[in-house]
């Protein structure tokens, strides 16, 4: 406790006197002032999020992001005491989450991180604060319409997804399936025909479907082949930042915040969301 307080006097001195000082202190080590304390004051946040998923976490050609992602962790953010003019995105691809909140990258991450029992081992989950279901993405004219059918085709999901080990484990074994690092990727492989279907959230999917180059290309199969909750993703160990997000997710959905963000983010692609889940109850 005594630190954190140092720290928080430290800070304020440092931003009133040299506001430049905070704004140069960046770099890879692992300390609390690099990836946010949670108490504001001339401190930046780093922040863990998709670049390439359009309506869940997207790095616009302006150099701006959207996405209700984007909006979750700019909200919790906030009520850790940072604006958005303090906040740093940071790109966290499927498999590098559990590394970069291990290795301090990030103050938390919010970027379709499914809360699952191999990833406890390894981090520490705020939330859910959304239910997706994975699904299939395919050409309109494909006949293929269930897990199964997948069994002999040429899939893309993304390595360290559940998407993939559930594909693996689970809904199609036999499938020839191509992991890449990101959706964007397999998105392309399904446009040139490298791929026979794309699986991951169907939230996920349903963003890239609504997408203008895309329109009349894909299908979404419909299908509800998993239950994914969306945590937010801390350092294993961190239960005060767990607490602090928890509330404030909590908020979000009770101010109207989450509803508000479901729309903008959702509603262009047509994505029927889950009602706001309860923080802590987990659907298996
Ligand atoms: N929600 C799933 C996961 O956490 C798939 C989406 C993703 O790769 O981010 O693995």
């Amino acid at each position: 406790m005594f630190t954190m307080k140092l720290r928080k006097v430290t800070a304020a001195a440092a931003a009133a006197l040299v506001l430049s000082l905070t704004a140069t202190a960046c770099g890879g080590d692992d300390n609390d002032s690099d990836t946010g304390s949670g108490s504001g004051g001339g401190d930046k946040i780093k922040i863990g999020i998709k670049y390439d998923q359009p309506g869940l976490g997207l790095k616009k050609p302006d150099g701006s992001f959207s996405g209700f992602d984007v909006d979750v962790a700019t909200y919790v953010a906030k009520e850790l005491g940072y604006k958005p003019d303090q906040i740093e995105f940071v790109e966290t691809k499927s498999a590098d989450r559990e590394n970069a909140l291990a290795r301090g990258d990030v103050k938390f991450i919010a970027a379709t991180y499914s809360i699952n029992d191999e990833r406890k081992q390894k981090v520490d989950f705020a939330g859910p604060y959304l239910l997706a279901h994975q699904d299939l993405l395919v050409k309109t004219d494909s006949d293929i319409a269930k897990g199964t059918d997948l069994n002999g085709k040429n899939l893309c999901s993304v390595t360290g997804s559940t998407s993939a080990q559930n594909v693996k484990n689970d809904i199609a074994p036999k499938a020839n399936l191509k992991e890449y690092s990101g959706y964007s990727e397999c998105i392309a492989a399904l446009q040139s025909g490298t791929v026979d279907a794309v699986t991951t959230d169907d939230s996920i999917l349903a963003g890239f479907a609504a997408q203008s180059q895309y329109k009349g290309k894909f299908k979404l199969a419909g299908l509800k082949l998993s239950n994914e909750n969306y945590g937010i993703g801390v350092k294993k160990g961190d239960t005060a930042t767990v607490d602090k997000i928890n509330k404030a997710l909590e908020k979000m959905v009770s101010d109207g915040s989450w509803d508000k963000a479901v729309k903008d983010n959702f509603g262009p692609a047509n994505y029927k969301n889950e009602p706001a889940p309860k923080i802590g109850d987990i659907v298996q």
